[in-house]
């Protein structure tokens, strides 16, 4: 069977997307092409996916067929069709947002004038940086060109699929260990480069031809390096780096060789390299490191994503001019504008920590709101709580001094699970998010998927219109075999008492009294069974204009308010959230949403229970004046604004 659809995930097709979506392909039998503009690939293979670049916005023809051939069509549409798809819960951590934040950084009013020597590569991540080098410039290896007789041709091929094992094994490790979702995600990536079956067949092919399986495997990576290399796009072309260090660490492991050790560098220090890779990088001190500079790469490359994701000052793509940092002993860097200096002399280095001096005082102006909690004249305590969707996340959240979550956001669980997540599973995760932040309060929403989310394990049907369709509370609903273990979760893992549940689309009454009815029969059931649970606050999100216009009557049975601001604007505003033709209308600021907010707001004041904001608007400083004053005293956002937010909140109470 075939299917068109227009690529809605953002940014395209590129690397961690297309190792998501080839893991999704390969859970199905069927024969699965993806075609573009008259070119179609495998979509098993995240090489060749890459290697058709697919953007958001393409059209994209789905060609499926098999035994599970309606399944996957329908999993795999919505993949495509799904803006968030493949960024393993990193919602709150998109390369764009972590650019603005790191423009806060590099917004340090630049004193003096800036040194008009020194080297240009691309600004890669902002801020500044002045330190020693630590010079990572590992040799080249050389391919070996040795002959293998027929007889050892078997074993070498073994060779190389052990190397690819064990390479792939030290990546599963480190993207298990790896605290921020982001960059476990680029690690799933790299492991999908490294198991691409066309390479693997590719220096297979060769070996048996009797070429040893260093060199044919350095062969078959360069050749599918120079296709990414040679096509018309900044990202795409980055990929070859990936597949360069990639192929790299096989052949290193087949040599039983390991390039010398990140861990020496001293702290404070520059990473001066010639390549280097998000697979080295996992690996390093990263807390140690300063600033990088590096011969090869892009705004767009791994190694980008990660050190703008850190906070760490970044120069590419120098080319040989990183020849100049080899030997250097310091280094100063200007991620903001790409300039870099090797061995600066004393004007420049006072130039630069004359503004280091800046950045670390605007970072040390925000960092110091980390400990606020932020409270009215009036005593009214005013919450700035975080939006997770992973315990991963949680770390950056108490960083900034989060308040509490405010939203959790749980099908990035049951998103990233192969089937559905056990209760057991679930409890584990819900025990472990309200230990972290208690005893401040934690909001769990309950599963918020539909037909626009894919999920193993959950027959969607096809629907016209899946943001009106079958989704959130009203899928759960119609499945108490889904919700029912969530919900027994939830009441299990509340045992320190400061997790509440909120409910997803809730449109009518019905719904709430419903799931509370299922709540009761959970309990009695954990009870029956001797299991430890305690109650938790029920309350509904207002997502709908239903919910709007039955605000009090919904306020008089739920325990609070949480608006969420993003579907409320594009329902109000009958605008899809996703379709970029419509983006003027999807403004929360329009006054049709704005009333509906505060109609809302008003009948959960008139009620006296909580009402908070976990759309994107909560993290609009521009509206906390308003918000305020309509009696909203919580607001959820990315960890990545709650620095911002408290001080904005903060400002305001003292204006
Ligand atoms: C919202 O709709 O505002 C919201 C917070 O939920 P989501 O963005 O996950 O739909
Ligand atoms: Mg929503």
């Amino acid at each position: 069977m075939e299917r068109s659809t227009i690529v809605r995930v953002r940014e395209g097709l590129h690397a961690r997307p297309a190792a998501r979506f080839v893991k999704l392909a390969k859970t199905f039998k069927s024969d699965i092409e993806l075609a573009k503009g008259g070119k179609s690939a495998s979509a098993k293979s995240s090489v060749k996916l890459m290697l058709l670049t697919v953007k958001e916005g393409d059209e994209v023809t789905l060609k499926v067929s098999g035994p599970d051939e309606d399944e996957a069509m329908g999993m795999l549409l919505a993949y495509l069709e799904n803006p968030d798809a493949g960024l393993d819960g990193e919602a709150s951590s998109a390369p764009a947002r972590n650019n603005e934040r790191q423009e806060t950084f590099s917004q340090d009013n630049t004193p003096g004038q800036l040194p008009a020597h020194g080297y240009k590569g691309a600004a890669a991540s902002a801020g500044v940086a002045l330190g020693p080098v630590f010079a990572y410039f590992p040799p080249e290896l050389a391919p070996p060109h040795q002959e293998i007789p027929p007889a050892g041709r078997e074993a070498e091929k073994k060779r190389l699929r052990a190397a690819i094992a064990k390479v792939t094994a030290q990546m599963e490790s480190s993207a298990a260990a790896e605290a921020s979702a982001t960059d476990a995600g680029i690690l799933r990536a790299l492991i999908e480069l490294a198991n691409d079956a066309d390479i693997i067949a590719s220096a297979e092919e060769t070996i048996g031809s009797g070429l040893d399986a260093v060199s044919s495997m350095m062969a078959a990576g360069a050749a599918v390096a120079a296709k990414f290399e040679a096509l018309d796009d900044a990202y795409m072309k980055a990929r070859a780096e990936d597949l360069n260090a990639v192929t790299r660490q096989i052949c290193l492991a087949l040599l039983e060789r390991e390039d010398a050790d990140l861990a020496d560098m001293p702290d404070g220090a520059i990473l001066a390299a010639n390549d280097i890779g998000a697979f080295d990088l996992a690996r390093a001190p990263l807390d140690r490191i300063a600033g990088i500079v590096c011969g090869h790469g892009g705004a767009t490359s791994h190694v980008a994503i990660i050190a703008r994701g850190r906070g760490i000052p970044a120069v590419l793509g120098l080319g040989k001019d990183i020849e100049a940092f080899r030997s250097a002993q310091r280094a100063a860097v200007d991620g903001g504008s790409g300039l870099t200096f090797a061995d600066p002399d004393a004007a420049t280095e006072s130039y630069f920590n004359e503004r280091i001096a800046h950045q670390e005082e605007a970072r040390k102006a925000l960092s110091a709101f980390a400990s606020e909690r932020p409270v009215l004249a009036n005593q009214q305590a005013v919450v700035i709580a975080a939006n997770l969707g992973s315990l991963k996340d949680i770390p950056d959240a108490l960083a900034v001094g989060a308040m509490g979550v405010g939203l959790f956001r749980t099908e990035i669980m049951f998103m990233a699970h192969p089937a559905l997540p056990s209760e057991e599973e679930q409890y584990e995760t819900y025990a472990g998010l309200a230990a972290a932040f208690a005893p401040d309060e934690v909001i769990v929403r309950t599963l918020d998927v539909g037909g626009d989310k894919p999920i193993t394990g959950i027959d969607f049907p096809d629907e016209d219109n899946p943001f009106l369709g079958w989704r959130g509370i009203r899928m759960c609903l119609d499945r108490p075999a889904i919700f029912k273990p969530q919900l027994r979760a939830l009441l299990r893992a509340n045992q320190q008492g400061n997790l509440k549940v909120m409910l997803p689309m809730v449109s009518t009454l019905e719904e709430l009294r419903r799931t509370r009815v299922l709540v009761e029969e959970c309990e009695a059931e954990l009870e029956r069974e001797g299991r430890p649970f305690r109650r938790f606050a029920l309350g509904v999100m207002i997502e709908t204009p239903a919910a709007v216009m039955i605000a009090p009557e919904l306020a008089a049975e739920a325990a609070f308010f949480s608006i969420g601001t993003n579907d409320l604007t594009q329902y109000v505003m009958a605008a899809d959230r996703l379709n970029n033709s419509v983006a003027a209308l999807n403004d929360v600021r329009n006054p049709a949403v704005m009333r509906a907010i505060d109609a809302a707001a008003k009948a959960g004041r008139e009620a006296s229970i909580p009402i908070g904001i976990c759309g994107e608007a909560a993290a609009d400083t521009r509206l906390v004046p308003s918000f305020l004053e309509m009696g909203i005293y919580e607001f959820s956002m990315s960890p990545s604004f709650i620095l911002a937010a408290k001080k904005a909140v903060i400002d305001h109470i003292g204006k």
